[in-house]
C-alpha cells in the first residue's frame, strides 16, 4: 500500500533542506521498498506570493489526505510588514490546529562528535539526550481574544490571552508519559504556577493524570527555573512537557545544547499518530539561497516520520545511524564547523548521509 506523504518547504532555506531529506528518502524508498510518494505544495510565504495566502486550501486537503508531512520553514524579510493574517507563520499555525497536531516531540540529542560545537563545557552536555514535549495547540499562540487596541486615553494596548481547557492538558500529558514510560521515566511537567491560574490548572492536571502512570517519576518546575537548569545541568532531564510557548522557548535553549539548531528534528502528532515532520529552526533569511544551511534536523525529521508515523523503526535508525557516520567522516555545514573539520555546503551533507546509508552502516 502506497504512503502518501505531502511535500511543504515553504520558504527560505525550507526549500534547501527538504530537497535533502526528500534525496534521503528517495534513496531509502528505493532501497527498502517503503512504498511512499510524494506530493508538493505551498506553505507561507510562497503560498502568499502564488496564492495570496499563506495557507491555501489545496494545501490543506493535501495535508488532510496525506498520511504524513513533511515541512521546511516559513516566512522571510519579504513577508514581514503583511497584516499578521497573512504573514507566513499563518499558513504554519493554520496547519497545526486544523490537523490537531496538539503533541510536539522534540528531542535534543547531542552527537559525540558536536561536543564542541555546544557554548557549554563538554562534562556538562556530553552525552545529552532528552525529549521536550511542547502541546502545539493551544495555549498563548491561539487564545482568543488578542489584538491591538486603542484605549480612551489615545495609547495603543496589546493583548494576548493564555487559556488551556482540562482535556487539553490531559492529552498532552499522557503523551508525556507514556513517552517517558518508553524512556528513562523520568517526566517533569514545566509551568509558571506560582503566577499564571492557568498553569496552576496544568499542574493540577498533570498531577492528577501522574497517577495512573505510577512507573513514572513526576517533578514539577517553574519555566524559570526549568531554563536555568536546562543551562546548568541538562543531563538530570528525561522528558519535559510544557505549554506551548514555553516549549517553544527552552525548546531553543536546549538546541544551543546541541551544537546547533540546524541539528534539531522535531514531530507534531495527532490524536491516531499522523504527524507533521520539521526541524525545529526557522526559514533562516539571513543564509537562505547560499547553500550552506545544516540539513540534518530535516533529515532527522524524517527518521521521526518513518518511527512514529510508518512504524518503520529500522529505516529510521538507518538514517540516524548514517547521520552519525556523516559526522564521523568529519563533513560538517558552517553551522556546526570546527577546525580541522571539512566545510561542506547543504547538498555535499546530503550525499554523505545518501553514502552513508549505501555503506550498509
Ligand atoms: P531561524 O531559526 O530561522 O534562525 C536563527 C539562526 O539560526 C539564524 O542565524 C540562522 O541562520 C540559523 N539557522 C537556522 N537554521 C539553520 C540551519 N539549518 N543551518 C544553519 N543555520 C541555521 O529563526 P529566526 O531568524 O528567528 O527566524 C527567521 C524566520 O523564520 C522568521 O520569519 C520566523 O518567523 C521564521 N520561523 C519559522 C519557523 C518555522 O517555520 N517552523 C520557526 C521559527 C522561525
Amino acid at each position: 500500500m502506497t504512503k502518501k506523504i505531502a511535500v511543504l518547504p515553504g520558504d527560505g532555506i525550507g526549500t534547501e533542506i527538504v530537497a535533502e531529506a526528500v534525496k534521503v528518502l528517495e534513496y531509502l524508498n528505493a532501497d527498502m521498498d517503503l512504498g511512499l510518494v510524494f506530493e508538493y505544495g505551498l506553505i507561507g510565504g510562497a503560498a502568499y506570493d502564488a496564492h495570496g495566502t499563506p495557507f491555501p486550501d489545496q494545501t490543506l486537503a493535501l495535508a488532510k489526505q496525506a498520511d504524513a508531512i513533511l515541512l521546511g520553514a516559513v516566512g522571510g524579510y519579504k513577508w514581514e510588514s503583511l497584516d499578521i493574517s497573512m504573514r507566513p507563520e499563518k499558513g504554519l499555525l493554520g496547519l497545526r490546529s486544523h490537523l490537531q497536531l496538539f503533541a510536539n516531540l522534540r528531542p535534543a540529542i547531542l552527537y559525540p562528535q558536536l561536543v564542541a560545537a555546544s557554548t557549554l563545557k563538554p562534562e556538562i552536555v556530553a552525552g545529552l539526550d532528552i525529549m521536550i514535549i511542547r502541546e502545539l495547540t493551544g495555549g498563548i499562540y491561539f487564545g482568543q481574544p488578542r489584538g491591538v487596541r486603542l484605549l480612551d486615553n489615545g495609547e495603543k494596548q496589546g493583548y494576548n490571552t493564555l487559556v488551556y481547557s482540562e482535556s487539553e492538558i490531559r492529552r498532552i500529558a499522557h503523551v508525556a508519559f507514556q513517552t517517558a514510560q518508553k524512556r528513562n521515566r523520568r517526566l517533569c511537567s514545566v509551568d509558571k504556577a506560582n503566577v499564571l491560574e492557568c498553569t496552576e490548572l496544568w499542574r493540577q492536571v498533570v498531577a492528577e493524570i501522574g497517577k495512573q502512570y505510577p512507573d513514572v517519576e513526576l517533578s514539577h518546575l517553574y519555566v524559570d527555573n526549568a531554563a536555568m537548569q536546562l543551562v546548568r545541568a541538562p543531563k538530570q532531564f528525561d522528558v519535559l512537557v510544557t505549554s506551548n510557548m514555553f516549549g517553544d522557548i527552552l525548546s531553543d535553549i536546549s538546541a544551543m545544547l546541541t551544537g546547533s539548531i540546524g541539528m534539531l528534528p522535531s514531530a507534531s502528532l495527532d490524536a491516531n499518530g499522523k504527524g507533521m515532520y520539521e526541524p525545529i529552526h526557522g526559514s533562516a533569511p539571513d543564509i537562505a539561497g547560499k547553500g550552506i544551511a545544516n540539513p540534518l534536523a530535516t533529515i532527522l525529521s524524517v527518521a521521526m516520520m518513518l518511527r512514529y508515523t510508518f512504524n518503520r523503526a529500522d529505516a529510521a535508525e538507518r538514517i540516524e545511524q548514517a547521520v552519525n557516520t556523516a559526522l564521523d567522516a568529519n563533513v560538517r555545514t558552517a553551522d556546526i564547523y570546527s577546525e580541522g573539520m571539512q566545510k561542506v555546503s547543504t547538498p555535499v551533507m546530503g550525499d554523505a548521509v545518501i553514502s552513508a546509508l549505501k555503506e550498509g552502516v
